[in-house]
């Protein structure tokens, strides 16, 4: 699962900062019209309307204000027609979260009419939601734009739209202002509600329509989610307060803000009666859930209990901060049942010293103590982590702190990165004497580690038998299926075709790095065993 992308330009250039001046340079803007609605404004002949634009100094501010939970129905009945006919594509870039609110803007589409499609040519409207949390996830945006550009010059009718992270921020929005101004619509993560409106606003006016919430706003209920397959993500908070130094994320996420325990609980067992069998509940850092309620002492460890009385076979989480992780959520996840033996436990590097300068508030031995803590109560636990090398002015000693805390630790797989620099960061400005070449190269000796922990705890489970929920097909062999173990390890295994979306008993009978293969020793069995 080691994922950084040896194509990225990140790896390649070694480029700093970017001059991103050229896109604030609106000399040939003429603003058209300002009112409380918002502003009117033609670029190269594009006529734009800006009702709310992206605000990096507002999107650090953490107010005071309430946030309200609204419940309700987003989609008007006046709206419920307008793709009647007409189809969607959404292409989403990063992560799980982006993923699932790819769920939801599908699931918007579709109570407006619209249905989905793979087929470009045949596609009315076209999404790119996006990942701002490394440069090359935007250059990846940009040159997916580039190739839309000359569909949409073939099928000028084509509605295309760029909203999720890097819609919220500035740079990016002016930048497609300037340079991509075939695009349609431009949306953040805050009003992914909004799209039915934005979508009628931008057919019927033919303009650009920018409409990007630097505050957070409240928590919608009831969006409606267009979900497949056996397992299903869960948010139960958005946004992130902890500011961690090299990360855009509290910027584009907004303030922590939890959903309702009630709300959470009534989702999870909506999903069980339609027959999910795994959910994992959401959140940038859910150890911090329930901070913000001010009504109800309620924290992420009694979330985590009430799921066990939930009667689905499988629940995880993600992501954890080790800060807020705490021995209460400790103790409800050794009691088991249907709460998962997988920690995702984000280290980001093994030097005290760098994780103080990454603003991470936990030192190496907290962690170190943390895991030790977590091994022992959860016996059979798969733990995983994301790290980042290259860190501004990280020296080989520092970096030699992360690759003996990876042994320490022994790892089932890790999520490894270069540092990007991302504008507006406090770590974007720190200076920076590592050369590219030895951020690769502590990356491929990082990556190499990882593998040999992920290969020698697999070795431990030769002759083990597991519970695997069978997921489908092998990727590379149709005539094999493949499955998770409640560690999240990837198991092979031949079997029938029906056995898709059962929990089965496999004996593991070979070992290899990424995944390991067995036999199916009990069909079927019983959810919650
Ligand atoms: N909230 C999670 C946490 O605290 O671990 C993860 C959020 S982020 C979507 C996923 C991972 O991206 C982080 O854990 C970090 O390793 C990596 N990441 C974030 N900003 C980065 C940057 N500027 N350069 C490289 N990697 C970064
Ligand atoms: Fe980013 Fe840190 Fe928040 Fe994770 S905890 S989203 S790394 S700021």
């Amino acid at each position: 699962m080691t994922k950084d992308n040896p194509n990225s330009p990140d790896l390649k250039s070694g480029k700093g900062s970017k001059d991103y001046s050229k896109y604030f340079d609106f000399s040939d803007a003429k603003v058209l019209s300002e009112d409380e609605f918002g502003k009117r404004i033609r670029i190269k002949g594009r006529e734009i309307n800006i009702m709310s634009e992206p605000n990096h100094r507002q999107e650090k501010q953490r107010g005071k204000e309430d946030v309200q939970v609204l419940y309700g129905n987003v989609v008007p009945d006046e709206l419920r027609s307008i793709g009647e006919g007409k189809h969607y594509i959404i292409y989403t870039f990063g992560c799980q979260m982006n993923e699932h609110d790819t769920e939801t803007i599908k699931g918007l589409l579709e109570q407006m009419g619209y249905r989905g499609t793979e087929d470009r040519k045949v596609a009315d409207i076209i999404l790119l939601n996006t990942c701002a949390i490394r440069e090359n996830a935007e250059d990846r945006v940009f040159g997916e734009l580039g190739h839309l550009m000359h569909l949409k010059t073939e099928k000028p009718d084509l509605l295309l739209g760029v909203c999720g992270c890097m819609a919220q921020e500035e740079n990016v929005v002016n930048r497609i202002l300037q340079k991509h101004g075939f695009v349609d619509i431009i949306f953040g993560t805050h009003n992914i509600h909004r799209l039915p409106f934005l979508v009628k606003e931008a057919l019927f006016s033919k303009e650009l329509v920018v409409d990007v919430w630097s505050k957070e706003g409240d928590i919608i209920e009831n969006l409606p989610k267009k979900r497949e397959g056996m397992k299903a993500w869960v948010n139960i908070m958005y946004g992130c307060d902890k500011f961690c130094t090299y990360c855009i994320v509290p910027f584009t996420r907004g303030k922590e803000r939890s959903r309702r325990p009630e709300d959470v609980i009534a989702e999870v067992r909506d999903l069980a009666r339609q027959g999910f069998k795994e959910v994992t509940l959401l959140g940038q850092n859910v150890n911090a859930y329930g901070k913000d309620f001010t009504d109800i002492t309620y924290s992420f460890g009694d979330l985590m209990d009430d799921m066990r009385l939930i009667d689905i076979p499988r629940v995880r989480f993600t992501t954890s901060h080790p800060r807020d992780f705490d021995d209460q959520l400790i103790s409800v996840l050794a009691k088991g049942g249907n709460l998962v033996e997988h920690v995702h436990l984000p280290v980001q590097s093994g030097s005290t010293e760098v994780l103080k300068k990454m603003s991470r508030k936990y030192s190496r031995d907290r962690y170190l103590e943390l895991a030790h803590k977590i091994k022992v109560a959860i016996p059979n636990v798969g733990l995983t982590t994301d790290i980042i090398v290259g860190f501004p002015g990280e020296t080989d000693e520092q970096f030699e702190d992360t690759m003996t805390l990876v042994n320490e630790i022994g790892y089932d797989s890790a999520f490894t990165f270069i540092y990007s620099p991302r504008e507006g960061t406090p770590a974007a400005i720190m200076e920076d004497n590592v050369p590219m070449e030895v951020k690769k190269e502590r990356l491929q000796r990082l990556n190499k580690a990882i593998e040999d922990n992920s290969r020698m705890n697999n070795e431990k489970m030769q002759g083990k038998i597991v519970e695997v929920l069978v997921e489908g097909e092998s990727k590379n062999n149709e005539a094999v299926l493949a499955g998770r173990t409640r560690s999240n390890r990837l198991v092979h295994f031949v079997g029938s075709k029906d056995l898709i979306g059962t929990l089965v008993n496999v004996e593991i009978s070979e070992v290899k790095t990424w995944y390991i293969k067995g036999e199916i020793v009990t069909e079927s069995i019983a959810v919650n065993s």
